[in-house]
């Protein structure tokens, strides 16, 4: 495979980074270098803000609404007529089956794109009257924003940020994941093909502390939007209270799925095990700590591994392939440290943590059997701290009331889901958990209008319809008051 070499995208066009370093972008599945990427730094930051700020001063800071959600409905478009090469980008960049990225990653970049534009074209905004005069609310673009995405859905997480940031008339300077650069960067590219202004998205390549960070610190940028771990979450969140920026965190979870004995135990079983090993257990919203009631624990386990013995391994690109690799060796290293401790704390592995036997070039990969632990104590490390990899513990509970402390007793709180046929029951947990997203008797169904986001460690704010055109607007209310 040829080895491409890309380019900061500032001002609308490629540009070399001022450090003249580069990086190394490997497939995880093979470990095979696919390209390299702009090492950059506060130099190109700063170049990128330059150019946002020249955007907003431009024809950019003058358009309609109308006129941008056209804009944005040309990007689904020609995201959608890139549907199948885009799909290899991704699956190469991190390792996911090609499968998965055609059917969900990039689908979900268009849906994002197309959304936003139906939002901003139906939006309406706020008229309050009163005695002898009256009140009209402006939407105002922040101006300036930055957007720190993760490594586990790079184009789908970018866009979900994109979208409402242009809809709503900003100019972008994006920083991706080093690990996953590639539709980052063709989306860059496109955007200035279907007639983006210049220097409305700028795109910054490089490493979180040499390039997240400064762009987080950079006085003219008024709004983060990061997607990350929430150690990072933490340090950007310092890095821009001094500047009194708007910040959007959406960070890890350590998901509780619950099962209660009176669910439909088949479609209970697809769907839990979809939400624990869906992208190598690597989405945030995955379901890590699976809790079932007492009298279906031990029929429940062996279902649940019968269903991950199933699992097809290997060949990202293969149609077959329900499992890809890690995104990196690195990441599958630090997977397996947690399988071990799982055991030193007195775990069990039912199946999977160990590597599989793949052919030639998959033997290199960064590939991990989707696993399955029981025997461990709540408040143990393997059961509070985020593993982000296809590896879930089961635990038995007593009764509601003892799944809802478990639920509840770890430091995040980003999403959940029931599995049970009793609706009273489903209205009471779902309402007692602590968190932001709760599905009963499904996992991961999206409408784009609802608010997304944690509580806890799990984040601050909320994305999605109405909530992200908000976050990047600012309001401004005009009163009138009317001749006597
Ligand atoms: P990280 O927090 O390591 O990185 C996220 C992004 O932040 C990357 O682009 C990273 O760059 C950048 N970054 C790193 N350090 C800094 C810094 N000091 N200042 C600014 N930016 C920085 O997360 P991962 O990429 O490892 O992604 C996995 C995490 O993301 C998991 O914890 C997962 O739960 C969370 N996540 C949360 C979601 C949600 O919606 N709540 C959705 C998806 C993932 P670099 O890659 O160069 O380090």
């Amino acid at each position: 495979m040829s080895v491409v070499t890309l380019s900061q995208w500032i001002g609308g066009e490629p540009r070399a980074p001022s450090s003249g370093e580069t990086l190394e972008d490997k497939n995880p599945a093979t470990d095979e270098v696919i390209a390299q990427i702009p090492r950059g730094d506060g130099r190109d930051v700063q170049a990128a803000v330059e150019a946002a700020r020249a955007a907003l001063a431009g024809p950019w800071g003058r358009t309609s609404s109308g006129e941008r959600a056209d804009l944005l409905d040309r990007v689904a478009d020609a995201i959608e007529a890139r549907l199948d090469a885009w799909a290899e980008l991704e699956s190469q960049d991190t390792g996911k089956p090609v499968s998965l990225a055609r059917a969900v990653d990039i689908p979900r970049a268009v849906s994002n794109f197309r959304f936003f534009a139906g939002a901003i074209r139906h939006s309406a905004e706020g008229f309050h009257p009163m005695a002898g005069a009256f009140n009209y609310t402006l939407r105002r673009p922040v101006g300036v924003v930055g957007l720190i995405t993760p490594w586990n859905l790079p184009l789908y997480l970018l866009t979900w940020k994109t979208a409402p940031a242009l809809a709503m008339g900003n100019a972008i300077v994006a920083k991706p994941s080093e690990l996953t650069p590639r539709t980052a960067a063709a989306l860059a590219e496109l955007l200035t093909e279907v007639g983006l202004p210049a220097g409305a998205f700028n795109l910054v390549h490089g490493l979180g502390p040499e390039v997240g960070e400064p762009l987080v610190a950079h006085p003219d940028v008024r709004a983060i939007s990061f997607t990350g771990g929430t150690a990072t979450g933490a340090r950007v969140a310092a890095t821009a209270a001094p500047h009194f920026k708007k910040v959007s965190l959406e960070l890890g979870g350590k998901n509780p799925t619950l099962v209660f004995a009176d669910c439909d135990l088949e479609k209970t079983l697809e769907g839990v095990t979809r939400a624990a090993f869906a992208n190598q257990g690597q989405i945030c919203l995955c379901g890590s700590r699976i809790l079932v009631e007492e009298s279906l624990h031990d029929r429940f386990v062996e279902g649940l591994v019968e269903r991950t013995r199933a699992l097809k391994l290997g060949d990202p690109s293969d149609p077959a392939t329900t499992t890809g690799s890690l995104v990196s060796l690195g990441h599958r290293e630090k997977v397996e440290g947690y399988v071990a401790l799982a055991q030193e704390e007195g775990g069990t592995i039912r199946c999977g943590g160990e590597r599989p036997e793949l052919p030639a070039p998959f033997d290199r990969g960064a590939f991990l059997e989707p696993t399955v632990i029981t025997g461990l104590a709540p408040g143990c490390r393997t059961e509070q701290e985020e593993i982000f990899g296809p590896v879930v513990t089961v635990h038995p509970f007593r009764d509601e009331a003892e799944a809802l402390q478990i639920a509840n007793g770890v430091r995040y709180g980003l999403a959940s889901s029931v599995w049970t046929r009793d609706l009273d029951r489903a209205h009471r947990v779902a309402a007692a958990l602590d968190v932001g997203m709760v599905w009963v008797n499904t996992w991961l169904l999206r409408d784009l209008r609802v608010p997304f986001g944690g509580v806890k460690e799990s984040g601050v704010g909320r994305e999605g319809g109405r909530y992200s055109l908000e976050f990047f607007s600012e309001s401004k209310n005009v009163c009138i008051k009317l001749s006597d």
